[in-house]
């Protein structure tokens, strides 16, 4: 399995000197697995893969929503082979109760917020709704989808291609006090006790083993807010040996932080991680 970077910021790209070497667009990682062309998540890294897919003609696509939240499908819009009528996208999320996955993208790409609306679009668009922990298969590679402790409706991925295992964790408040998710925060406190083991046992079946782990650590200790859905490092790190993971990526880093700021934590991290370490940084490759 063959990965490449394309975006590793959260909330919002920057585009600033502070940035340059960890890059700033939001979430997207192009996977390769055999001859499967798999995307996690829409983020405006998306953009260059895209252009680099039709110049390769790159027909078939199979594109993983973590969620919809405007990070993760905002390049979306600009992605080359959209308007490539050899193309065929295969859009995957988690299925929400009142809106189905379609409508979500047809609302994001029309008049007046974009010149393009999805229906005239050339390439053949297929959106899959998954349920979680649902297992498919794409190509040769087997994909798990479970449900994460995020405003919306959130889920991570498992890959397991080869042996190989590659865990995509974001966005995600592993530890959390607060159930954030549509559908979870109404319930009895004995329900509310459910959810809350049902997630951490979603991220612990998603890491189990995982050979790389990509996990959203946006908050330092000290910046932590408990209703904004995202994690820390420290929670990476007990969840990565929770589910004795090889290797982890500190990923959707804060947009304001700088490349110094993300060497130190990379740094400071690292010490005391029982696996290796290291801050997903944009252009990186990497083989499973
Ligand atoms: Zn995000
Ligand atoms: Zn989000």
């Amino acid at each position: 399995m063959q990965i490449t970077f394309r975006g590793v910021r959260g909330s919002y790209p920057v585009a600033a000197p502070h940035s340059v070497r960890y890059g700033g667009n939001t979430p997207c990682l192009e996977v390769v697995a055999g001859e499967t062309c798999l995307i996690i998540d829409a983020g405006t890294g998306i953009r260059s893969l895209g252009k680099d897919l039709v110049e390769h003609d790159q027909r078939e696509i199979h594109l993983l929503i973590s969620h919809t939240h405007w990070d993760h499908v905002q390049g979306f819009p600009h992605f080359a082979p959209q308007y490539n009528q050899n193309a065929h996208i295969r859009i995957y999320a988690l299925a929400h109760e009142s809106r189905s996955l379609g409508d979500i993208f047809r609302a994001q790409q029309q008049a007046p917020f974009y010149p393009v609306p999805l229906a005239n679009v050339e390439a053949q668009i297929e959106f899959i709704e998954l349920q979680d922990g649902e297992p498919i298969t794409i190509g040769e590679a087997q994909i798990t989808c479970h449900r994460l402790n995020h405003p919306s409706v959130t889920g991570g991925y498992r890959i397991e291609h080869q042996g190989k295992v590659l865990s995509y964790i974001s966005d995600v408040d592993l530890y959390g006090p607060i159930l954030l998710g549509d559908g979870m925060k109404n319930g009895s406190s004995e329900q509310q006790r459910v959810w809350h083991q049902h997630l951490q046992n979603n991220a612990r079946d998603l890491a189990h083993r995982a050979d790389l782990m990509v996990c959203d650590t946006f908050f330092l200790p000290e910046e932590y807010k408990p209703d904004w859905g995202h994690s820390r490092p420290e929670d990476a790190l007990r969840l990565g040996e929770e589910a004795q993971i090889e290797r982890v990526a500190l990923f959707h880093h804060e947009p304001h932080r700088s490349d110094d700021e993300i060497d130190a934590i990379q740094e400071r991290y690292r010490k005391e991680a029982p696996f290796d370490l290291f801050a997903s940084v944009e252009g990186l490759e990497l083989a499973l």
